[in-house]
């Protein structure tokens, strides 16, 4: 359990990290702490007004210089990942790490009033939008000589529960991915490929999944950050296929 790791000030020098859905919540806030601990961040979202504050602010604060990726996963097409690819090979010529953050709740309804559409929505950017980015990504992480790959999963990834729906099962897929994919580069390559489960943290996600919740009772994005940086620098280095949560189980 890393939830309690205090990251060296230059744990991430020089790094080259893609953050998505990096414009709010959990990713806002692992892009500034990224770039806090000397990261080259590539901020990727949908929302474009989003992106710019979060440039901003790393800017504002002297860290290194950040890029800008708008893309939505809804809509992205395979020629979108490969022309990104294109684009951050000719920019860095690397990757040293992806976190695969954007996440779409959908609804929480009982399943018999589940919307086919939606169902397919939350699928396409919660894993399959991921999994195929990763693909086309997978040369650029082989360049670098240490890569960390993290998806971000829930705890209805492990755990069904009643009304999640399709948001659930797009997390056990992804827990099922980062396994496959951790197998498979395992002695290959120098990547690894772990998932963090956040908790319950203060974000629009989680105020819409529990509207009656008093949000000052849960933690805030910033205060998680311990394993998301761990994970994402060379301290974890050898682990990879493994599950990790981001704060201690709620009573
Ligand atoms: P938020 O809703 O605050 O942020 C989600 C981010 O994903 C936003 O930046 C959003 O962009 C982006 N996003 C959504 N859809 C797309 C899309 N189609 N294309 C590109 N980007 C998209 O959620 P959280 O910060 O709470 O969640 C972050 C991750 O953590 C998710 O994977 C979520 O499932 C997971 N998680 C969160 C928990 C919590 O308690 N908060 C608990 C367990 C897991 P935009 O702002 O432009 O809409």
């Amino acid at each position: 359990c890393k939830i309690d790791y205090q990251a060296p000030t230059d744990l991430l020098k020089d790094r080259v990290i893609l953050v998505t859905g990096a414009g709010d919540g959990i990713g806002r806030a692992a892009a500034l702490a990224y770039a806090q601990h000397g990261a080259t961040i590539i901020l990727l979202g949908r929302t474009i007004a989003k992106l710019e504050s979060v440039y901003d602010e790393i800017e504002e604060a002297g860290w290194p210089q950040p890029a800008i990726f708008p893309l939505n996963f809804e809509g992205a097409t395979l020629k979108d990942y490969q022309d990104m690819a294109d684009t951050l090979h000719k920019e860095f010529g690397r990757l040293d790490g992806i976190l695969h953050n954007a996440g779409l709740l959908g609804r929480i309804t009982p399943f018999e009033q589940y919307n086919p559409q939606l169902w397919d929505q939350v699928m396409q950017v919660n894993i399959t939008g991921p999994v195929w980015m990763t693909q086309a990504l997978l040369p650029l992480l082989k360049a670098s000589q240490d890569a960390s790959v993290i998806f971000t999963s829930s705890s209805v990834g492990r755990k069904g529960r009643a009304f999640w729906g399709a948001y659930a099962v797009s997390k056990f897929a992804t827990e099922g991915f980062v396994e496959v994919l951790a197998d498979e580069l395992e002695n290959l390559t120098s990547i690894r490929v772990n998932s963090i489960n956040p908790g319950a943290t203060r974000t629009q996600m989680r105020k819409t999944a529990f509207p009656g919740e008093d949000p000052n009772t849960l933690r805030t994005p910033a205060e998680i950050m311990p394993t998301y940086l761990w994970l994402m620098g060379p301290e974890s280095q050898g682990t990879t296929g493994e599950r990790f949560d981001a704060q201690p189980p709620r009573q």
